[in-house]
């Protein structure tokens, strides 16, 4: 009787102690360098970076991946505990969440294919088909300009349907878009570029101490160097 109740005991004991380490990361794969799928692993920046974030606070890190538009509402009721997804901290998002200290700054590109002569920035935008991915920055910058747009439910699927002309333009993040011109040469970038966007991680509004973790923890791997070393690692 006392062995089967040290042994209830010590399964408790460890579900609480081991339970509670581990923390719940949302993000959405399909963001490359940031994060993407690689034989079924999800990898990138913000993938190593979590990682070593998890690493100073003393968490297990545990990714879920889901849809970009899902990931604020799976913080929210609590699916997840964090999110890093290349995740731009916007004023309209910091009325659901916090956000950490940026990690990533960036822009709004606009992706076409090479024989694309007429446009050159946002305004040629006009009149064309515009693929943007929803719940994107990109969705939000080309409605604020009042232009009609096709939404995406990933980069690569708007790139996709560039490459076959059926529509125009993408507009997208800066890094991920380099990333599919350097592997699709009939691509291009157009000169003009959008406002710089910070990336930062998203936490529930009620986790104050979780927040000032991760921004110890990015301070952290700021100054011993970790942080460049991710950065030439996956911006090389
Ligand atoms: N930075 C963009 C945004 O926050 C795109 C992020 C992403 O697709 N992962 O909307």
């Amino acid at each position: 009787m006392k062995k089967i109740l040290l042994v209830i005991f010590s399964a408790v004991l460890f579900t609480v102690s081991f339970g509670s380490n581990k923390i719940y990361v949302g993000t959405n794969a399909e963001f490359p360098p940031f994060e993407y799928l690689e034989k079924g692993e999800t990898v990138g920046f913000d993938m190593d970076l979590v990682n070593e974030i998890g690493k100073i606070i003393g968490k297990e890190i545990v990714i879920k991946d889901m849809g970009f538009d899902g990931l604020i509402p799976a913080l929210q009721t609590k699916k997840i505990d964090l999110i890093i997804a290349g995740m731009t901290a916007t004023e309209d998002r910091k009325k659901a969440v916090n956000f950490s200290e940026p990690y990533y700054s960036a822009n709004q590109v606009i992706v076409l294919n090479k024989t694309n002569k007429d446009i050159k920035d946002f305004q040629d935008l006009k009149d064309k088909k515009i693929g943007v991915m929803l719940g994107f920055t990109g969705d939000f910058v080309v409605t604020d300009m009042g232009y009609p747009s096709e939404k995406f439910n990933a980069a690569f699927a708007g790139i996709m349907a560039l490459q076959s002309n059926k529509i125009d333009a993408v507009v997208l993040d800066s890094e991920t878009a380099n990333n599919y011109i350097k592997k699709n040469n009939n691509l291009k970038l157009a000169e003009g570029k959008g406002e710089a966007e910070n990336y930062a991680i998203a936490i529930r509004k009620t986790d104050e101490d979780l927040l000032n973790e991760v921004n110890s923890a990015i301070k952290t791997l700021h100054e011993n160097g970790k942080f460049d070393e991710l950065l030439m690692k996956h911006f090389k």
